[in-house]
């Protein structure tokens, strides 16, 4: 079976796991601190700020960045659930708008129909390894004076001319989640190069407590530490991610070679100017292709080719989050894409022969029928 991901650990993981154990400096420590100080780096931002998963990074930044009750975040419906709880996690309001049918992203030219006197920001998410719209977003940010909070969960080592996935608003955020293109187990980073944010976000981690001040708490905080051994783990991580990722390209080169003119399946488009690091190698089987998305998955399943659907749903039908809905939202491509997407694998595990049976098997599907 070809696995549609799988951690990529390595013996040097392990060792730098058990020598943080044998340290006896469990907790967040110097590891943490160096993992922060490379992120940084990477990202070309003054700061990053470590945590215990990308979801509690995302509802950090929001605080940070000032999102309390009341106010309305504008954000895509095309993602991981985590985007939006976020929101609701800082007592604000999700404002749905759809995708743009090219790059899966946010429309930029579908946002300011849906702002109002309460909206306060724009979460983007660079779904799949690809950046959002960046110059489009900033201009209406800048416009009507709204934050930029990045969901790079999907997008470390992204690029965008010369801007680094993360770098592209006033915060952006990152998951270290086990299926991620870098991973920890769990883990998440927010890099910004906004002093306040970078400051209010670190207290936030840890029970609103100020960074040297023990026992002093300046406002509401959570438990949001990341652990050194998770660190240690990251710092391997981050040192293998260019190989990584260039692994990642190269397999999307070669499937999107080997899938080119069968008809009704659309291959993933690499915008101008952007690095997409393929985070998910995600097609749409549509008409003309003989099965369904759902059929073929299936089939796929039988050859041996795990497959993946991100998302199966978009998130303005879960019910915790339509009751947010005014009237005449509609999202018609969110809508018919959740039923058309399928990811395939493209991880750094994936070989080239696995690469020509996945293409193989799909063109024989096609020629067969
Ligand atoms: C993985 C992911 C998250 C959440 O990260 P966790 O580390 O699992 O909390 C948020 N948004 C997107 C787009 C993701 O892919």
């Amino acid at each position: 079976m070809i696995p549609i991901s799988k951690p990529n650990i390595s013996k040097k993981e392990i060792k730098a796991v058990l020598d943080v154990c044998k340290s006896g400096m469990l907790v967040q420590g110097p590891k943490v601190q160096e993992l922060e100080t490379k992120i940084a780096k990477l990202c070309g931002t003054k700061y990053a700020v470590a945590f215990s998963n990308g979801t509690a990074a995302l509802h950090t930044a929001l605080y940070a960045a000032g999102v309390g009750p009341g106010d309305e975040v504008i954000t895509t419906p095309f993602t991981f659930v985590a985007t939006a709880n976020a929101i609701l996690m800082q007592g604000a309001v999700p404002v749905f708008v759809d995708i743009a049918p090219e790059t899966y992203n946010i429309d930029p030219t579908k946002i300011e129909e849906k702002i109002t006197k309460k909206t306060k920001a724009i979460l983007p998410v660079d779904l799949y390894g690809q950046i959002h719209d960046v110059k489009a977003l900033k201009k209406i940010a800048n416009k009507h004076k709204l934050k930029i909070i990045e969901d790079a969960c999907q997008s470390i080592n992204a690029s965008y001319k010369k801007r680094m996935a993360g770098s592209c608003g006033d915060a952006g955020c990152f998951s270290f989640y086990a299926t991620k293109n870098m991973m920890t187990g769990e883990g998440g980073m927010i890099v910004t190069n906004d002093e306040k944010i970078a400051r209010i976000s670190k207290q936030y981690r840890s029970h609103g407590q100020p960074e040297h001040i023990r026992y002093e708490y300046f406002h509401l905080g959570y438990n949001y530490r990341m652990m050194d051994m998770v660190a240690a783990i990251g710092l391997v991580q981050l040192d293998r991610l260019e190989t990584f990722t260039k692994s990642r390209i190269q397999n999307a080169a070669l499937l999107t070679k080997g899938l080119a003119n069968i008809p009704g399946i659309i291959v993933p488009t690499v915008m101008k100017g952007h690095r997409h690091v393929f985070h998910q190698y995600t097609i749409r089987v549509t008409n003309p292709f003989p099965l369904d998305r759902n059929q073929f998955a299936k089939y796929l399943d039988k050859q041996g080719i795990g497959t993946g659907i991100y998302y199966p749903k978009p998130l303005h039908l879960y019910p915790h989050l339509a009751k947010y809905l005014s009237k005449k939202d509609t999202f018609p491509i969110s809508e018919q894409f959740s039923h058309q997407v399928l990811s395939l694998p493209v991880h750094p595990l994936v070989s080239k022969k696995d690469i020509r049976h996945i293409i193989k098997t799909i063109r024989d599907v096609y020629e067969k029928n």
